[in-house]
């Protein structure tokens, strides 16, 4: 096995990642784990470092802003990164089978999704279709936000706080990753990304990640 292949620990997870966002935001990224040889390595097994659940905006690319490749991380994307049975089974699926000792919730400024749920609050009409699903599980994070700052509460702040609640209820409502955060095995972190500069805040973390 090599040494991209053995398992990190979580601090270690976050640092290259981390790393990997500080040359994308510098405009100096390596590119890494993209050539032939290493999407040969990975045929027969994958083993990524973290499993980055985020927005669908298709200005989030996972492995462009972290400056990743092949094998790297399992991603999972919803529109404003919320949790259903499906999205839940497959970060359970990343702890459960890939052992990742990393997980990221990535929310991002401006986002359409919250913005649809901040909408409905003023309007109090709701969107058609399964967009409707999509707002009810952000409402939870619009209220507390509007509650705690008023009506002039900032959109990115809604989003700030729908990416820590959907850490925390990630971490709640899965026994499979409650187990893997208390056993130190898994890291759940939440991370707000601007879009304009390309860097990715810390907003929740379950672990001490500098230690
Ligand atoms: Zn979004």
């Amino acid at each position: 096995m090599s040494d991209s292949q053995a398992r990190i620990s979580p601090q270690e997870a976050w640092k290259r990642l981390a790393d990997g966002n500080a040359r994308f935001v510098e405009g100096r990224p390596n590119h890494p784990n993209q050539d032939a040889t290493r999407r040969e390595s990975l045929a027969e097994g994958q083993n990524p470092f973290a499993v980055i659940f985020g927005c669908s905006d298709s200005r989030l690319a996972a492995e462009i802003i972290f400056d990743l490749g092949l094998g790297d991380t399992f991603v999972v994307r919803t529109a404003g990164q919320v949790l259903s049975s499906a999205s839940l089974g497959s970060l359970e699926y990343s702890v459960a089978e890939l052992d990742v000792p990393l997980m990221v919730v990535l929310g991002h400024d401006s986002c359409g999704a919250v913005t649809a749920a901040n909408q409905s609050y003023d309007s109090g009409d709701m969107p058609p279709g399964f967009v409707r699903n999509l707002v009810e599980e952000i409402m939870p994070a619009v209220i507390e936000t509007r509650r705690s700052t008023g009506d002039d509460a900032s959109l990115n702040d809604m989003v700030r706080t729908n990416t820590r609640q959907v850490a925390e209820r990630m971490i709640d409502q899965s026994k499979v990753i409650s187990a893997a955060v208390e056993e130190n095995r898994t890291a759940v972190v939440g991370m707000f990304y601007n879009l304009r500069d390309g860097k990715a805040e810390l907003v929740f973390s379950s672990h001490d990640l500098d230690s």
